[in-house]
């Protein structure tokens, strides 16, 4: 028995050695494509349900790696996280974003996710002002999406950062709502300016069943009460599209209506109606 918890041990310690020498290879590598612009941006269309029209196109970060294969964000974003990387990653997310947006013909919204680290680590208010300062982007143009895990590890230290953003003028959207413990709670703590209706729902959706319909009903009646545009999340069928145009849901985002692509890609397709 002696001999076999040694062994035990010991794989132990080889699978220790080896996730820390993963994470260390892809932190490197992070670096490397910070440092070589590998990363890209990509956009997909956010439209309203009433006109049919785009209103904005959310940012979505891309990493292509050496072999020019597409590494998807929930495969590095986490090891950012927990690096710092996802600091200087995150400020040239929102600088470049910033830039290409200056330069549209069209004065749509872009919509920048953040990290809850960016939101305790840094001077982001500062940050922001200075970035939209530098690339002339108006600053209503500008949304930053936050889920609840932002707002619960320190409540009062984001919601205080969070009013200085909006002092600049730029908007807050509430992220994935539904998905975590306190969505209620969090919509409580501070105005945000939209809130995104997590996919979930929509997947649940498509198997006709009442609950899906019955929560999904229940968001958009908060969101009216309070005033707050409801936005769903991962939109892939008429049928869905329906619905939340029947329950009186203000804007929608999928597949249905356009998946994440270079700006160019996005820009073209991005009259992308929706029938009204
Ligand atoms: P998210 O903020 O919830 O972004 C929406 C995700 O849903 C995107 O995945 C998008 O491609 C996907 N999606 C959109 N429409 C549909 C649909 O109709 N059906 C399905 N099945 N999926 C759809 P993506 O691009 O892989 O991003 C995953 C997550 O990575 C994002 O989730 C966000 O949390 C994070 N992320 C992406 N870019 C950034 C960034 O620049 N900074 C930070 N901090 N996080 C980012
Ligand atoms: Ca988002
Ligand atoms: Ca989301
Ligand atoms: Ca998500």
């Amino acid at each position: 028995a002696k001999g076999s918890l040694t062994v035990d041990i010991c794989f132990y310690e080889a699978d220790m050695d080896q996730a820390v020498r993963a994470r260390r290879r892809v932190t490197q590598a992070l670096r490397e494509a910070l440092d070589n612009e590998r990363f890209e941006l990509h956009y997909q269309v956010q439209a309203s349900v009433q006109t049919g029209k785009a209103t904005g196109y959310e940012v979505l970060l891309r990493w292509k790696d050496e072999d020019g294969r597409y590494v998807p964000p929930s495969d590095f974003i986490p090891v950012a996280e927990e690096t710092g990387l996802i600091l200087p990653i995150g400020e040239w997310v929102l600088r470049q974003a910033c830039k290409q947006a200056a330069a549209w013909a069209e004065s749509h919204k872009i919509a920048v996710n953040l990290s809850p680290i960016q939101l305790s680590h840094v001077d982001l208010p500062g940050l922001v002002q200075q970035i939209l300062k530098e690339t002339g982007l108006d600053a209503s143009r500008l949304e930053l999406e936050i889920t609840e895990t932002a707002m619960i590890s320190d409540m009062e230290r984001t919601t205080h950062v969070l009013r200085q953003l909006k002092a600049l003028g730029v908007t807050i959207a509430m992220d994935d709502f539904g998905t975590g413990y306190s969505s209620l709670s969090t919509l409580r703590a501070f105005p945000f300016d939209k809130i995104k209706l997590d996919r979930s729902f929509m997947t649940e959706l498509d198997g006709d069943e009442p609950q899906s319909q019955a929560i999904i009903r229940a968001v958009l009646t908060i969101g009216e009460s309070l005033s707050i545009p409801v936005l769903a999340e991962g939109v892939e069928t008429a049928e869905q599209l329906a619905f939340l145009r029947a329950q009186g849901c203000n804007e929608v985002q999928g597949y249905l209506l356009g998946r994440p692509q270079p700006e160019a890609d996005a820009l073209t397709n991005g009259a992308a109606q929706i029938a009204t």
